[in-house]
């Protein structure tokens, strides 16, 4: 079994990773505690702030969760004006405080800090590349290929160096880089990962996800465009483009939508929550069934269980409650701690659906051991008909920029027809919103990516190594197989 199969049994994609900055605030560090604190739904892992004040920088990072790591006790001596900080969730490296960001290194013309959201598909040519000329590197993340570009002197001695080192870079990113006296925050020109500026006073905000502007009192200014490097310093905010700026077809990520961003976020310019309350109207309309109520999977699935009852006229009840205060699943160290752990995350109230035709609505299916799981409670507690809605359609292939989906054989989407699916759930039906219900919330129906569903990469990621390959101490790297179609 590989490593993060072991690691993450739980029946739900992974989180990837929050970036939060501050440029022009007297000493930052608890805006940006609380701003990663309201994003950290992204990662879990690892949690960092560093501080600036025109000469040093400071920081603090740790493994866990951001109140494990940054505490009150630290923010004392954050002083400074502008800083960035980072929640994680490994895509690339393992779990170790190395690997925690931001990352910080001192160059000939000083230090940079960089924190970044998405999978680079080039980073192994490139880290080789470095790596055959002598260079060192002090982590097994993607993400450190940055601070060399940066730092070789091709770029360095050149106008336009930060976004001339970015130019180099493919694959879906969100940077937050900073320097003694400048923050600058990036997107790639795919815009696969969300980034947007705020305001907070006369100070500036950036943050992955709008909840942390609202949640520090920012007022939303604008996303940061695709193909756009914004600068913010002591002379305001200024912008040029990167290369060439944004790609003619955008691939921003639609899971976000369906699942990982917070419900309170405007996410590409649209409301998350009314996005999912559409998919679960639509979802209604696509796949109709008498039952007597429509249950959510909290919390994931609550938005879309509210859509397809409000269009379907079914009463919307809450036959699974949720504990916010059971642990990750993934850090009990026993598989059968694991197991019960993700039965104790939701409890079933077997006086709610006991003779009751029910419509379970949840926002995905990966590997459907926890579904199955769920629907046999269900059984257990004597309902009558168990009717399986997912508000997106079959995950059916991984994705490799910046979300830790298993492999395909193991995702059940790529395994199975949806008919050898609901029989694998023990259903009655089973409907997943289509392709097309999906995309009918937006307009521009083109500028999403949804490969995982229907396998067309926007960017070639042939090549691309593995979550854990950059650990390889042997310079002999590890390439997946060139099986991926480019859309
Ligand atoms: S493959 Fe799926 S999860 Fe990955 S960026 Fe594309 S839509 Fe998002």
């Amino acid at each position: 079994m590989a490593k993060h199969m072991e690691d993450h049994p739980e029946d739900h994609p992974k989180e990837f990773c929050g970036l939060f900055g501050v440029y022009g605030l007297k000493n930052p560090a608890a805006t940006i505690y609380r701003g990663l604190f309201s994003l950290q739904h992204r990662g879990q892992e690892g949690a960092g702030i560093v501080v600036g004040d025109g000469t040093d920088v400071r920081s603090v990072r740790g493994l866990g969760l951001v109140s494990d790591v940054l505490n009150k006790q630290s923010w004392p001596q954050l002083t400074g004006h502008l800083g960035i900080g980072h929640v994680r969730y490994s895509t690339t490296g393992s779990t170790r405080i190395q690997n925690v960001q931001p990352i910080i290194v001192e160059c000939a013309d000083g230090v940079w800090c960089v924190a970044h959201n998405g999978n680079l598909v080039n980073a192994g040519p490139l880290r080789r590349m470095y790596q055959d000329s002598g260079a060192i590197f002090q982590t097994s993340t993607d993400s450190e290929i940055l601070v060399h570009l940066l730092a070789d002197p091709m770029y360095r001695r050149r106008p336009q160096r930060v976004a001339r080192a970015l130019a180099e870079l493919k694959g879906a990113y969100c940077f937050l880089i900073m320097t003694k006296d400048c923050l600058m925050a990036a997107r790639d020109p795919l815009g696969f990962r969300p980034l947007s500026i705020g305001k907070l006073g006369s100070a500036w905000v950036v943050a992955s996800e709008t909840c942390a502007l609202q949640q520090t009192g920012a007022t939303y200014v604008r996303d940061v465009e695709p193909g756009e490097l914004v600068y913010f310093d002591e002379t305001g905010m200024r912008s040029v483009m990167v290369g060439e700026g944004p790609a003619p077809k955008l691939a921003q990520c639609v899971f976000e939508m369906v699942y990982f961003a917070r419900p309170d976020s405007t996410v590409f310019g649209h409301g998350v929550h009314a996005v999912r309350v559409k998919f679960g109207e639509r979802l209604a309309e696509e796949f109709p069934v008498e039952a007597d109520m429509v249950i959510p999977i909290p919390d994931s699935g609550s938005a879309a269980a509210l859509g397809y009852s409000r269009r379907s006229g079914i009463p919307l009840d809450y036959g699974f409650i949720r504990n916010h205060y059971v642990g990750r699943t993934f850090i009990m160290p026993l598989q059968e701690d694991r197991v019960e752990g993700v039965d104790m995350k939701l409890t079933l109230l077997p006086e709610v659906v006991r003779g009751k035709r029910v419509v379970v609505v949840d926002d995905s299916i990966v590997r459907g051991t926890t579904a199955r799981r769920r629907v046999e409670r269900l059984r257990e507690a004597g309902a009558k008909e168990i009717h399986m809605r997912i508000s997106c359609p079959p995950i059916a292939h991984p994705c490799f920029y910046g979300i830790d989906f298993p492999t395909k054989d193991e995702l059940i989407g790529g395994a199975r027809t949806v008919e050898a699916i609901r029989e694998y759930l023990g259903a009655d039906s089973l409907g997943y919103l289509s392709l097309e219900g999906m995309m009918s919330p937006f307009k521009d129906q083109k500028g999403f990516c949804s490969a995982c569903f229907t396998g067309k990469y926007p960017v070639d990621p042939t090549g691309m190594m593995g979550k854990h390959e950059l650990e390889m101490t042997t310079p002999e790297l590890q390439f997946l197989p060139p099986t991926a179609k480019v859309d």
